[in-house]
């Protein structure tokens, strides 16, 4: 047993035995909570491929599919006796190119056959009209983990992550058809183009508003900021018709992309994209090859070695297939007994949250209004679909193909059926997430949550665990997901998942007060890997707050409720141990907080923590009540 109080730190008072026995594969950057579940899962359907190739006796073609990849993945001698060269002839496109005016030319189907491209395009839900389809463009993601290394503030770990990409490039290049020199001219070219995209692209930290990235502008003027790349051209080739308007996502690059790509600068961009693309390539290449270029992510998450082969391609069949996969995990493994019992759960805390929004001190009547309406309009999608999305009968290949050719040719079909999207109406009934996901999202477009099979067992939740263990667990986590409906970005949408300010001007003055003290609380918090930032997981510590607040309520009414149970439980859905290198990592890219300060920050704004473990002001996991922050 752990020696350290309760009250001073619950995530090791309930985790510190477990952390102690667990031991990090050497594939992996962390174990523990939802990683071992995930791994669990993974085995258990690692089993039913093999089973499956193995028996030939598939249960729809989908699955025969994923079974086809998962076998082309395994297939080391085909694959290896292709090396690179299958990635070299898709390459040799972009150096045939000698102008702008020929990239002009090929450029829909660059678009198309996933060339890196100094822009992207695709067409998603229209934020400000979720029933329809809009265009979006973005710029391209860099080298490094996240546009802020290349900022001064991190220049120094973005130079030494950069250094270790630069050993792995290169020796992928020796072993292209490219000269010595080349190699050198292609690899420096590579950098500047990246460091120039580095200064301009938006970071995570940026990207967490998500409602920032919604500026539509008129296509003319898009088009004009993109010169000299024919983008109207470009449009009417793809979608037969031009589109009025573009969603800019990222206004500072788009502002600033002459500078970036021009006559000048194209040789420059045309090694960028070479290099990127062969680096890219390394995992559908040869054996050789997926380990060399795993290289520079092993490295910067603290993984020893590489994804054993047939995860790595459980791995990528599940995922190219996840729908199918889910739907076929979820009928198997998934009982309608728990899906009942998770479904009134839900309804409950749905209900309780209403209750809490109608008798809050802190709304006018018409936000609260609003915000029931939300809640009362809001969708389950819980365990897995009843059918699989028809985006996945388009999703076929050549099974006598390399892998190589075989990811481009699905690469392929994906984009143009997600380009096909344009002027169609939405499906709403499109799930997020697969059966065999152990995750959970709120989805703002449409408003609703969505809790895959895959999470709906224990610790989270189970059958056999008591009333207070589930709602420490799965309770708070749907009370999580739900809560992401009136965070920082979610508050800003309505019933139906539009922009739109149902909020009165008060009202958001005293949201924004509440957003501030969880920024606040979580702010500059040293732990031994990094420093924390507050603004950049702040709708995520709502949402856990959320999450606490709705399921405590229900505590409060529930027959033999134990807080005990309760408390110890949320700590255990956290429990993490991870290589320092990848925490690291996640400090800059992970919008949710730190694994420890999720499960030790949030009691301490409740009355409930006080009172279970009498809590005292001297004890590590006390703050002063006119600290403590509950927003719903
Ligand atoms: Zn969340």
């Amino acid at each position: 047993m752990s020696n350290v109080r309760i009250q001073d730190d619950l995530y090791h008072y309930v985790n510190q035995e477990t952390i102690d026995s667990l031991v990090i594969p050497d594939d992996m950057p962390t174990t523990g909570g939802f990683t071992t579940l995930a791994t669990e899962v993974e085995k258990l359907m690692i089993n039913e491929f093999n089973d499956l190739c193995k028996n030939e006796n598939y249960p729809n073609e989908h699955v025969q599919r994923a079974c086809a990849l998962y076998k082309a993945v395994k297939n080391v001698r085909k694959r290896n006796a292709a090396g690179m060269k299958p990635a070299i002839k898709k390459l040799a496109k972009l150096e045939k190119m000698g102008s702008i005016a020929t990239f002009n030319r090929n450029l829909s189907d660059l678009v198309l056959n996933r060339y890196a491209l100094p822009f992207h395009i695709m067409v998603d839900t229209d934020m400000k009209d979720t029933l329809n389809h809009c265009l979006y463009i973005q710029g391209p993601s860099v080298i490094l983990p996240d546009a802020s290394y290349y900022s001064e503030a991190m220049a120094e770990q973005g130079k030494a992550i950069l250094g270790i990409w630069v050993n792995m490039a290169k020796a992928i290049l020796a072993k292209s058809n490219l000269t010595e020199e080349q190699q050198e001219k292609y690899l420096q070219d590579t950098l500047a183009f990246d460091a120039l995209l580095g200064g301009l692209v938006k970071t995570r930290e940026e990207w967490s508003n998500y409602i920032e990235m919604y500026n539509p502008v008129k296509t003319n003027r898009v088009a004009s900021m993109l010169k000299p790349i024919n983008f109207k051209k470009l449009l009417s080739k793809l979608f037969g018709f031009i589109p009025e308007t573009v969603i800019v996502t990222e206004p500072r690059y788009f502002k600033a992309f002459k500078q970036v790509f021009n006559e000048e600068n194209f040789e420059m961009y045309k090694h960028w994209a070479y290099v990127t693309g062969l680096v890219g390539a390394c995992s559908y290449l040869s054996e050789e090859l997926r380990e060399l270029g795993s290289t520079y992510q092993r490295a910067i998450n603290g993984i020893k070695s590489n994804t054993p082969l047939e995860k790595f391609a459980y791995k990528l069949a599940s995922s190219l297939y996840a729908e199918p996969i889910g739907l076929y995990y979820g009928e198997k493994y998934f009982g309608e007994e728990a899906k009942k019992d998770i479904v009134s759960i839900v309804n409950q805390i749905i209900e309780t949250y209403k209750n809490r929004i109608l008798n809050n001190e802190f709304l006018e009547q018409s936000t609260k209004e609003k915000a029931i309406l939300k809640l009362s309009t809001m969708g389950v999608k819980m365990g897995y679909p009843d059918k699989v999305d028809p985006a996945y009968d388009k999703l076929v290949f050549d099974e006598k193909a390399n892998l190589y050719t075989i990811m481009q040719q699905l690469g392929a079909v994906r984009t143009a059926y997600g380009l096909s999207k344009l002027g169609k109406p939405v499906n709403r009934e499109e799930w997020a997430m697969p059966g065999h996901m152990v995750n959970a999202c709120y989805n703002p477009t449409v408003n609703d949550i969505t809790f895959p099979a895959a999470i709906l067992q224990a610790p989270f939740y189970s059958i056999k665990q008591s009333r207070s263990e589930n709602l420490g667990g799965i309770g708070a986590v749907i009370g999580h997901e739900i809560s992401h409906a009136f965070d920082s970005n979610g508050a800003k949408c309505d019933e139906n998942g539009n922009i739109n300010n149902w909020w009165t001007k008060q009202d958001t003055k005293k949201f924004n007060k509440k957003i501030d003290a969880m920024t606040k609380q979580f702010d500059g918090i040293e732990l031994p890997w990094g420093k924390v930032n507050g603004k950049f997981i702040v709708s995520e510590n709502m949402a856990d707050n959320g999450g606490m607040a709705v399921t405590l309520d229900i505590m409060s009414r529930t027959e033999n409720a134990s807080y005990e149970e309760y408390f110890t439980n949320w700590a255990r859905v956290w429990c993490m141990k991870a290589k320092p290198e990848y925490l690291q990592l996640l400090l800059s890219l992970d919008v949710h907080g730190p694994a420890i300060l999720r499960a030790n920050m949030q009691p301490r704004n409740f009355p409930e923590w006080y009172e279970t473990f009498n809590v005292k002001k001297t004890d590590k996991m006390y703050i002063a009540p006119n600290k403590r922050v509950v927003i719903w």
